[in-house]
Parts: structure tokens; C-alpha cells; sequence
């Protein structure tokens, strides 16, 4: 499954189950409610981790379709523009953009 297709697939649950898709903010909530229960399930060590990535995977793509986002097309532009990118490491080792080398 592609990422555009996982958004729509997302969508068409929560449609279908009548479960929120106006409320942004309530989204985002949710979403952060998913982040924290895959931190609990990683920092107990619980089988569950992969489900709850999931879950915050599921909230993220509903929550680009209720912002109408195109997801598959941001994550892509996002890598190449990543993958372009130059760092350099400070003298404490925090690496850094190097703004000099890398296209605006
Ligand atoms: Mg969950």
C-alpha cells in the first residue's frame, strides 16, 4: 500500500464509522493521544508497539485528509529536499545545517 492510498483507505473508515473529520484540533489531539500510548508501549516493552504506530500512522493520514493535504506527494518532496541537504558537526557534536552548501 502507497501512503496515498493508506490516507484514503484511512478516510473511508472514519467516514464510514462516523468518527470525527471537521475537527481539526480534536485530530491533532488524538493524534498526540496515539504518540504517547506507542511511547508507553516502547518504554514498557509491550508487543503492542507496532500497532500503536499504527494507530499514530492512521491519525496522521486522516489528519491530511481532513487539512487536504496530499500526504504521498509532501513525504516525497520532503525526502528529496532532506536528501539535498549538507550538515556539518559543531565542536560539541550537535550536527547542524550547513546553510553555505545546502540549496535554499
Ligand atoms: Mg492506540
Amino acid at each position: 500500500m502507497d501512503i496515498r492510498s493508506g490516507q484514503k483507505l484511512a478516510w473511508e473508515n472514519k467516514v464510514a464509522k462516523g468518527f470525527n473529520t471537521t475537527d481539526v484540533a480534536l485530530e491533532f489531539g488524538l493524534l498526540y493521544g496515539e504518540v504517547a500510548e506507542a511511547f508507553d508501549a516502547w518504554r514498557r516493552g509491550r508487543a503492542e508497539l507496532g500497532e500503536e504506530l499504527a494507530d499514530v500512522t492512521i491519525y496522521l493520514l486522516s489528519l491530511a485528509q481532513m487539512t487536504g493535504v496530499d500526504l504521498q506527494g509532501e513525504v516525497e518532496a520532503k525526502i528529496a529536499k532532506n536528501a539535498s541537504r549538507v550538515y556539518r558537526r559543531l565542536p560539541n557534536g550537535t550536527m547542524v545545517k550547513d546553510r553555505a552548501r545546502t540549496d535554499p
